[in-house]
């Protein structure tokens, strides 16, 4: 059988940094279920994360107006995008698993993660207006988030001072990974490890290391099918009325995103509907 491969996008500066200890966890755990395990150290690599002209050879199809996803769409048709863009969706294509390993800044990734987004995840590579979300270009492989916050549970709770974690985790799990037709797993969330005593921070690898091992079996989280929704311009991509009438007898709305003015269905984003709790916070 065929070895399979497993990306880890890791952004810390430090290699002593919890993240670190969380990336090698999960680089030791997938080798040892056989995975062929590549780490882009985004830092280590010095990746450019500003979305320029830089990033296409040759000529531009619009020089007078420069639009970023129009000309890399087509110079990623014409193999003209620049090396390191390259090299980053060669390991996407061989991967059947992402990992995205990185502290929370401001709600979201790190902007050297961001930048990695924006550039590798190229329009035509890693999505159309055709292949978008359940029919993505990305919907045999699986994809999640794993990071490290200062904030307890707690405070991302709904009635915590940060408001729902589920909500904070839409636009990357669903706008981004999703939307790329990724399956996502749940996210894996160390919360708060700088306020942690090591009894529990070394609790928290430890359960990382034990998810690692089911990772692949586990089902991953709930999005709203595309067949729900009109997928024309005319029809405004909105859901179709008879999926409207359907849900109306619901007591929560479809997704976080999807809530349709009820209340948000629990844990859209943080559980898979038969996922156990992996998480642990000294807090709580
Ligand atoms: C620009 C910016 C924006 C931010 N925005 C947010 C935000 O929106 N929300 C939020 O909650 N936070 C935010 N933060 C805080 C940030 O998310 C945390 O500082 C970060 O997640 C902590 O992770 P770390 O890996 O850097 O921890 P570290 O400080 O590296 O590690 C925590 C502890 O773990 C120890 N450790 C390392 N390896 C191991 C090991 N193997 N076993 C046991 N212990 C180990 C370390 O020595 C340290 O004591 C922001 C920070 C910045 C700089």
């Amino acid at each position: 059988m065929a070895q399979k491969t497993a990306l880890i996008v890791y952004a810390h500066q430090a290699p002593g940094s919890f993240n670190a200890a969380a990336r090698d966890v999960a680089v030791q755990a997938l080798a040892e279920q056989g995975y062929r395990v590549i780490v882009s150290d985004l830092y280590a690599m010095n990746f450019r994360a500003s979305a320029t002209q830089e990033d296409i050879t040759g000529d531009l199809k619009n020089p007078e107006l420069f639009q970023y996803g129009d000309e890399t769409m087509h110079a990623w048709m014409e193999g003209r995008l620049s090396d390191d863009i390259v090299a980053e969706q060669r390991k996407v294509e061989e991967a059947e698993l992402i990992i995205f390993q990185f502290p929370m800044y401001w709600f979201s990734v790190p902007a050297i993660m961001k930048g990695w987004i924006d550039r590798v995840l190229a329009q035509g590579f890693a999505f159309s207006l055709q292949k978008m979300y359940d029919n993505g270009i990305f919907k045999d492989k699986k994809a999640m988030l794993s990071f490290t916050t200062a904030a307890t549970q707690t405070m991302f709770q709904p009635d915590g001072i940060n408001g729902d974690i589920n909500v904070t985790l839409w636009p990357l799990q669903n706008g981004t990974l999703h939307f790329c037709g990724f399956q996502v797993l749940a996210p894996q969330i160390f919360w708060s490890p700088a306020h942690c005593p090591l009894t529990v921070r070394t609790a928290m690898l430890e359960g990382w290391r034990a998810r690692l091992r089911g990772l692949l079996m586990e089902k991953p989280l709930t999005f709203a099918p595309s067949g729900m929704f009109d997928l024309s311009f005319q029809g405004g991509f909105l859901l179709q009325p008879k999926v409207k009438e359907e849900q109306a007898s619901q007591p929560y709305g479809i997704t976080t995103g999807h809530h349709l003015g009820k209340p948000l269905p629990p844990d859209n984003q943080t559980k898979a509907q038969s996922a156990n709790d992996n998480k642990s916070d000294c807090s709580n």
